[in-house]
């Protein structure tokens, strides 16, 4: 999503990082399943003490561009391909307040009205205070 319209005729924009009216979420019976992104890790570190790093990498993402990456991009690729199968997105609307919710993993969004007029700084960061 780039760009979605709320029914008050604002314009909610997805084109950059750190936005503070979007948050991501992971549907509670997903959460077993995007856990065991540290089992993942846990075999990648094994590959590594047993030498089998470079064919580990290649089983793992079907490609050999890994190779040559740090094991902490790995890692982290590991996280996000968990992160973009699992979470899903949402937003709130910056003149009315209404929360979009992503339908499943289409490009579809619910949306719900508030109910007090508290909703300004939802999404915003914890590290953000
Ligand atoms: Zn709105």
């Amino acid at each position: 999503m780039s760009k979605l319209g709320c029914v008050c005729g604002h314009l909610i924009v997805d084109q950059t990082d750190n936005i503070i009216y979007k948050a991501h979420f992971v549907r509670d019976q997903d959460k077993e399943a995007i856990d065991t992104q540290t089992e993942d890790i846990e075999a990648f570190i094994e590959a590594i003490r047993k030498g089998e790093r470079d064919n580990w990498l290649n089983n793992y993402f079907g490609s050999d561009i890994y190779k040559t990456l740090p094991n902490s991009s790995v890692v982290n690729d590991i996280i996000c391909r968990y992160n973009v199968k699992f979470e899903s997105e949402m937003f709130v609307c910056e003149k009315c307040g209404r929360i979009k919710i992503q339908k499943g993993n289409e490009n579809k969004f619910v949306s719900f009205q508030p109910e007090d007029n508290q909703w300004s700084d939802i999404f915003k960061g914890l590290t953000k205070q």
